[in-house]
């Protein structure tokens, strides 16, 4: 028998993104849901996949599916399936972890050795139109949220997970390097879970212009050649003196890093939710006497996901002005390019379908 075929956006090497051929995916797990596709966002780790062929040790060796930030409708329940039925609505949770690691056994499960996650090498991603998934790793949605709003789900419990490592609680002072997607989503949750005061540091204007349907309270410019400790004082002058309990820091930039372990109040905590440079320069004498914790972060583990459907459902956060284009299935290609050449204005694109 002939298995029968679907398109794909697959990205065959650095620089080159088609539109090719996978199979069609047949339940054979009783435990697995089959989703048809039906938008997905483009994420900055395709895009530089795209660009280099590699994020770190993750190279990419084969072609492969591009795409793990999707929502589609179910199609097909395996027979032990009882969380969700055809028809249903649902985010997809991206990366499956081994059951049995230790990891997962402890409830880190975004730090297992033995994750799948998609579109990251080998593993393929959701840009296609059916997509197997575990039962547990889909999150119905209600009728008034989007399946745009599905997709960015997932950069949304990026977010979650960097406060909940924080431990943001009301009356918080945060901050935020890096007007981002992931960086204005990390600042909204932050005022979801109490935070009063949300500022956003950034480099760009436009980016900063937009913070502002992100709860930014404050929205400070790093200019060119501005030194950290002018960008620490004029954080501290827009506070009013009130130093920050928490701190994100979501560019990756090597300055930002320094500025948020100066700019963080005695005992407070900063989040690395961006990722750059292997190896900074750390001001690492500041951290012990000012008795900061500083957290690496890395995806998100239990209740993340669940946690960010929840503040989409009930209009805790809202995610749509991150969304800044859209493409058809059949533009995937235009789409990547479009980020590529677009790096420093875009905020979220968007791959609908495919039909
Ligand atoms: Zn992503």
């Amino acid at each position: 028998m002939v298995q029968a075929e679907q398109e794909a956006v697959i990205l065959q090497k650095a620089g080159l993104i088609t539109i090719g051929k996978r199979p069609i995916p047949e339940i054979e797990d009783p435990n697995d849901v089959k989703v048809q596709i039906k938008a997905t966002g483009i994420c900055g780790s395709d895009v530089h996949y795209y660009k280099t062929g590699a994020i770190g040790d993750f190279v990419v060796k084969e072609p492969m599916v591009l795409g793990h930030e999707s929502s589609g409708v179910v199609v097909e329940v395996g027979s032990k399936v009882q969380n969700v039925k055809v028809g249903d609505r649902v985010a997809i949770e991206p990366g499956i972890p081994s059951r049995y690691s230790e990891e997962t056994m402890s409830g880190h499960y975004n730090l297992c050795p033995h994750m799948r996650f998609c579109a990251t090498p080998p593993y393929d991603g959701t840009l296609l139109k059916y997509f197997l998934v575990p039962k547990d790793f889909v999150y119905k949605l209600e009728d008034h949220v989007s399946f745009e709003e599905g997709a960015i789900v997932e950069p949304l419990s990026v977010a979650v997970h960097a406060n909940k490592l924080a431990k943001t609680t009301f009356g918080n002072v945060a901050v935020v390097f890096g007007a981002g997607p992931v960086g204005l989503l990390t600042g909204a949750t932050a005022s979801a879970f109490g935070a009063l005061e949300i500022v956003f540091i950034d480099i760009f204007e436009h980016k900063l212009e937009r913070a502002k349907q992100f709860k930014a309270t404050h929205a400070l410019r790093w200019k060119p050649h501005e030194k950290e400790a002018d960008i620490v004082k004029e954080i501290s002058k827009a506070l009013g003196g009130r130093k920050p309990d928490v701190v994100f820091e979501c560019s990756g930039a090597e300055s930002c890093i320094r500025a948020a372990v100066k700019v963080c109040n005695r005992g407070g905590s900063i989040v690395q939710v961006g990722m750059g440079k292997d190896d900074v320069l750390f001001p690492i004498t500041e951290l012990g006497v000012k008795e900061l914790t500083f957290h690496g972060s890395f995806r998100y583990y239990k209740g993340d996901y669940k946690d960010a459907v929840s503040l989409i459902t009930t209009g805790k956060i809202d995610v749509r002005p991150l969304i800044t284009r859209r493409f058809p299935f059949a533009e995937a290609v235009e789409a990547y390019k479009y980020n590529v050449d677009h790096a420093a204005e875009i905020t979220k694109t968007i791959i609908e379908g495919p039909e």
